[in-house]
């Protein structure tokens, strides 16, 4: 099924108008944004490579474009891949023997990678070294060639799934969260003047407010709220507009869409409230696990819909109410 709001990336987000193109364009992050700041000014100032970077949190919350910023604010090459492509140990080597002096070498869903690549990238990380084993059984000899001292910038959706020698290996750790109602008004009334759609404050805010706090989705909305704007007739696109659209699109006042209230009234409904364990959630909608952990769950729990206990998810008292339903005894007091 295709969820208008998943923030994973998607055939229409390859429109890349939208990216912001340097720091200071990059909205909220602001811990994040200083610390980059502060580490490719000393980089530059010393003419070295900047230490190897490591993006954690959600998807479509800026990782990739971080990656290129930085790339731009070095001066450097970006060159781009991902865990799930690099298929063979020789596939990486390709890679990092064509990087230059300083490149960025962005890998995204870095926890994907195959464990014999990821023992290729441990000394290319450390020494700027390749080892590799060319032949087979006596006549194997192992080679090592030295590459440009470059920097990897990788992401991942959840740091937990990454070997302990692979993460000990960045120099920087950048967690990135859900972006505030504010910031991503600033994101959307920019995305709309980049568009040329006029939209009015409220307007602007009443997307913001529903794009479960990440920038590809508040993109997304802007685009169907202006085709349907389009539509609809002339004048800035306001409040009631905007709500009109997002509603039919069955994303509600919080920016939860038809699996996200499927798994709060599943929870609800045949599990009393839960605790309920991952798995059976998993079966429940049918939906992978590992789609549930990354994509899901997190905005549920920072908008305080579920928590994790050792036993299984759990509806809060919110949750019970955002579905209309009357607040168990327990939950209430
Ligand atoms: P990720 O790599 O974390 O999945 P991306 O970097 O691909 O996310 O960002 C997704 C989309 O959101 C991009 O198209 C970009 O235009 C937009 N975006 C991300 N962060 C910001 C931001 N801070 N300000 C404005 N737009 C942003």
């Amino acid at each position: 099924p295709t969820r208008l709001i998943t923030p994973e990336k998607r055939g229409e987000d390859a429109d890349n108008s939208l990216r912001p193109q340097t720091l200071d364009d990059f909205v909220g992050q602001a811990a994040a944004r200083a610390n980059l700041k502060i580490f490719i000014e000393a980089a530059k100032g010393r003419g070295e490579a900047l230490d190897h970077v490591l993006f954690v949190g959600p998807p479509g919350l800026g990782k990739t474009t971080l990656a290129q910023i930085m790339a731009r604010e070095l001066g450097v090459n970006f060159r781009s891949t991902s865990g799930p492509v690099i298929a063979k140990a020789g596939d990486l080597a390709a890679l990092l023997t064509n990087l230059e002096e300083r490149d960025v070498l962005f890998i995204d869903e870095i926890h994907r990678l195959n464990p014999a690549v990821e023992e290729i990238l441990y000394p290319a990380m450390e020494d700027y070294q390749l080892d590799l084993i060319i032949g087979e059984g006596p006549a194997a000899r192992s080679v090592k060639i030295d590459l440009a001292k470059f920097t990897l910038v990788a992401a991942t959706t959840r740091l937990g799934l990454l070997t302990n020698p692979l993460r000990d290996r960045f120099g920087i750790p950048t967690r990135l969260n859900f972006y505030t109602v504010e910031e991503l008004e600033l994101i959307v009334r920019r995305g709309a003047r980049i568009l040329g759609m006029p939209l009015a404050d409220d307007g602007a805010i009443e997307i913001a407010r529903r794009a479960r706090g990440t920038p590809r989705i508040a993109g997304r909305l802007l685009r169907r709220v202006r085709d349907f704007a389009a539509v609809a007739g002339s004048g800035p696109v306001d409040r009631r507009i905007a709500d009109e659209a997002l509603s039919r699109l069955e994303v509600d006042a919080l920016g939860l869409d038809q699996l996200d209230r499927r798994y709060l009234s599943m929870i609800a409904m045949n599990f009393g409230g839960g605790p309920v364990g991952i798995e059976t959630i998993a079966a429940g909608l049918s939906e992978p696990r590992d789609a549930i952990e990354d994509i899901i769950e997190p905005y549920l729990i920072q908008q305080g819909f579920i928590q994790r206990t050792p036993r299984g998810r759990m509806l809060t008292a919110n949750a019970w109410k955002h579905l209309g339903l009357d607040v168990p005894r327990e939950l209430s007091v």
